[in-house]
């Protein structure tokens, strides 16, 4: 009896691991055309300065409507992309996109100070990344100076050296880099004093619990002090309430996102929310 059991738990187990590779092979299928059939649109951010409310720039995040019906996250469909170089094309498309709106918004008067755009790893480090970023500067007129790239610490693990190359070239010319996700993954904080980045963006994980979970803000706290130091700013991610931000505001803390705010907006509405603060 218990022996069934056990066997019918891993055939179980089995139709799962299946279904589940099925369905990420069946995703990936759909993503490559996702392009072509102009499939992805961006959704964007605001992201604001904790002590005025000012808003400092906003961050753009893709969206996929597959087949134009079902909306995919792309917290399962990035990963996919990133397994190959499929996530090069989204990402050249993501930047240019973002890019065509930032400039398409100060035609309007829209004034947005700065754009902040995800890099995946895989992406920053293809051979051609410097390149395609100082083409779509030039065919967009996007000024770079308000270009950031959101990067995570996962670029410098294995070729530190290549990702600080990389990174100067790009600061050179204006571009600056944020840290996302801080401290949720393989932080190396020998790493971390050496990278030219401007921003440390702290894992939503860490904001979520406030103000019940102590160790959070602790950790809050600790990430803040070091980075004063070390001359980064910080962006605290997943802002959802009064008291986070009263938090963020007595730790000194320099910017947030979140749902407090706003959650990402269309292009059009980004635009109302914008002539709303504008007064
Ligand atoms: P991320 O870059 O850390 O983006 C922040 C995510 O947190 C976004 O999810 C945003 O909608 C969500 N968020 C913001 N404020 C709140 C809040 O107050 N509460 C909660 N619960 N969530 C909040 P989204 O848009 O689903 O994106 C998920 C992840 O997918 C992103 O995390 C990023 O890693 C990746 N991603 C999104 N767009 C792109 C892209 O264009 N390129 C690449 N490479 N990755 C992308
Ligand atoms: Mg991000
Ligand atoms: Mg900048
Ligand atoms: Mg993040």
């Amino acid at each position: 009896q218990a022996k069934s059991n056990g066997r019918k738990k891993v055939s179980f187990f089995d139709i799962t691991m299946q279904r589940k590779a099925d369905k990420r092979l069946h995703i990936y299928n759909c993503l490559k055309s996702a392009i072509a059939k102009n499939e992805l649109f961006l959704h964007y951010q605001p992201q604001h300065m904790v002590q005025s409310g000012e808003i400092i720039g906003v961050e753009a995040l893709v969206r996929w409507h597959l087949d134009g019906k079902k909306l995919i996250s792309p917290a399962e469909f990035i990963p996919i992309a990133e397994e190959t170089d499929l996530i090069i094309d989204i990402g050249i498309w993501v930047l240019q996109a973002a890019c065509r709106q930032f400039v398409e918004w100060q035609s309007q008067g829209i004034e947005v100070p700065q754009l902040s755009v995800n890099v995946s790893t895989r992406q920053f480090h293809d051979q051609n990344f410097v390149d395609s970023i100082l083409m779509i500067l030039d065919e967009t007129g996007m000024d770079p100076m308000q270009l950031n790239l959101e990067i995570t610490e996962s670029v410098v693990i294995e070729h530190a050296e290549e990702a600080i190359r990389t990174m100067t070239d790009l600061k050179n010319v204006g571009v600056s880099f944020a840290i996302d996700d801080f401290g949720a993954g393989y932080s190396s904080l020998s790493y971390l004093k050496r990278l030219p980045a401007n921003e440390l963006k702290i894992d939503r994980s860490f904001i979520q619990n406030i103000p019940l979970n102590v160790s959070d803000m602790a950790i809050v706290e600790a990430v803040l002090a070091m980075a004063k130091h070390m001359g980064f700013n910080v962006t605290a991610e997943g802002v959802e309430s009064r008291q986070q931000l009263e938090f963020l505001q007595r730790q000194e803390c320099s910017f947030y996102q979140g749902f407090y705010a706003s959650k990402p907006l269309s292009a059009e509405h980004l635009a109302i929310y914008i002539k709303r603060l504008q007064g």
